[in-house]
């Protein structure tokens, strides 16, 4: 890559969340292997932030090149319409095994947004063939996060989700206040209240609410008590409401559980998985409804029990096959104990940001290391000083966060937790 590239990406290539007008320096990558990514010009990274949680077994990693270069040799894609194939079978086999129970008819689809729009019309379809139309509304927490398609950016906090600018076209959802209480906090039953009565008010007209469980990703980095989940649990279960949990972050391992609503020990009704389903590999994703839910769907007569969703590249069995070799690694793997040591890892490296008086408050759950500042960060600035100190860690908002691949080493770690807090110590 040269300067002419890097000119062509300014002004052709849109990069995420980045004005075309005055982007923020995108990196030159070349290759990616292990827990490393190589810039152009030769320098190693640790990679911290798995590029956005999704390369938990690291980069390059032999069993996922060897189950796609497989696969390709059978068919790279073949359409799912009329047409089954093995790559979607083993993945549906693996994940009605993984989730929790009642979790076992699988829809896959193609990101992580996509999932979370065919929850929403799981859970709209549902009550229409039940006769109850008017349950079509969804509510929510703030501080949330689910994507950028219509519905999902209608659920993603009215603030930081860009209501405002879409607010003619956004369907008007309802919003209890973010969950208030720490996951390691005591729980004494405040903030549920107001959830609750919103619930209770509108039931006729709510399908499901929905939430990331535990982990609010892109809205805050919080991780919040998992009773909380309990009782959205029950109120669903008071208010005859469907109960749907993102965990396309907190999936497969992330937060020290196989999935994160297995920390409040509950089931929802639909629940939508991606990123980490392929390592990282390619984009997939799915959403998982229980038995209930599928058979009342397929009951509807004037819809002939159809759910109205199909996108050309369902099951596409390239990214099948990698998700089944990702989930059999991860499966086979001392994934928790890693994820445990991880934990360890963070808090103590972490720990001495806590004292300095720019940093709101320092918090670690599984392999999530989250600094939050007290005011919003320089993100190309931070970006550069962090590629000075050899690791990959990009920053948003106020947050300055760590979630590295799974197979991260000690000494690896401690490399990233004591590039945080010097560039940290310098934000004084
Ligand atoms: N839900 C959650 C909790 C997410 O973190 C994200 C992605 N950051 C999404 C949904 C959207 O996934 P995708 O970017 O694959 O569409």
């Amino acid at each position: 890559m040269n300067e002419q590239d890097l000119s062509f990406d300014r002004k052709h290539l849109w990069h995420p969340y980045t004005s075309m007008a005055a982007p923020i320096p995108a990196w030159p990558v070349a290759r990616a292997d292990g827990v490393r990514i190589q810039l152009a010009d030769g320098r190693w990274l640790i990679d911290g932030m798995s590029s956005w949680w999704t390369a938990i077994h690291g980069y390059n990693h032999p069993v996922l090149n060897q189950a796609a270069t497989d696969q390709i040799k059978k068919m790279s894609h073949v359409m799912f319409g009329g047409i089954t194939h093995e790559p979607a079978i083993e993945l549906g086999r693996r994940l009605v095994d993984l989730t929790p129970p009642g979790l076992d008819r699988v829809f896959f689809c193609d990101s992580g947004s996509v999932s979370v729009e065919v929850a929403i019309k799981m859970a709209v379809q549902y009550w229409y063939a039940r006769g109850l139309k008017r349950k079509h509304r969804l509510l929510t927490v703030r501080s949330g996060y689910h994507g950028d398609t219509f519905n999902a950016m209608s659920v993603c906090d009215p603030v930081t989700g860009m209501h405002e600018i879409f607010s003619e076209i956004l369907p008007e959802q309802l919003f209890a206040p973010a969950p208030e209480i720490a996951f390691h906090a005591h729980w004494d039953g405040a903030g549920i209240a107001p959830m609750e009565a919103l619930a209770k008010q509108h039931k006729d007209e709510i399908a499901a609410i929905i939430l990331e469980p535990i982990v609010q990703g892109a809205g805050g980095m919080r991780f919040y008590h998992p009773q909380y989940l309990r009782e959205i649990r029950q109120i669903c279960d008071r208010y005859d409401i469907l109960l749907i949990h993102d965990e396309i972050a907190t999936g497969f391992g992330r937060s020290g559980k196989m999935f994160a609503c297995e920390h409040a020990e509950i089931s929802p009704d639909i629940m939508c998985v991606g990123k980490a389903l392929t390592g990282g590999f390619m984009s997939l994703a799915a959403t998982i409804a229980s038995t209930y839910v599928a058979e009342v769907i397929s009951s509807a007569r004037d819809t002939g029990g159809i759910f109205m969703h199909g996108p050309t590249f369902m099951a596409n069995p390239l990214a099948c096959a990698v998700a089944v070799a990702s989930i059999d690694l991860l499966t086979n793997s001392p994934w928790q104990q890693r994820v445990d040591d991880m934990e360890s890892g963070l808090k103590q490296g972490l720990e001495p940001c806590r004292e300095l008086n720019t940093v709101k408050d320092v918090r670690v759950l599984g392999a999530i290391g989250v600094v939050e500042m007290k005011e919003p960060v320089d993100v190309a600035g931070l970006q550069k000083a962090f590629v000075e100190q050899g690791v990959w860690i990009r920053p948003f908002g106020k947050l300055i966060y760590l979630m590295p691949p799974y197979i991260t080493s000690k000494a690896d770690l401690a490399h990233l937790t004591d590039a945080m807090v010097s560039i940290v110590r310098r934000q004084q």
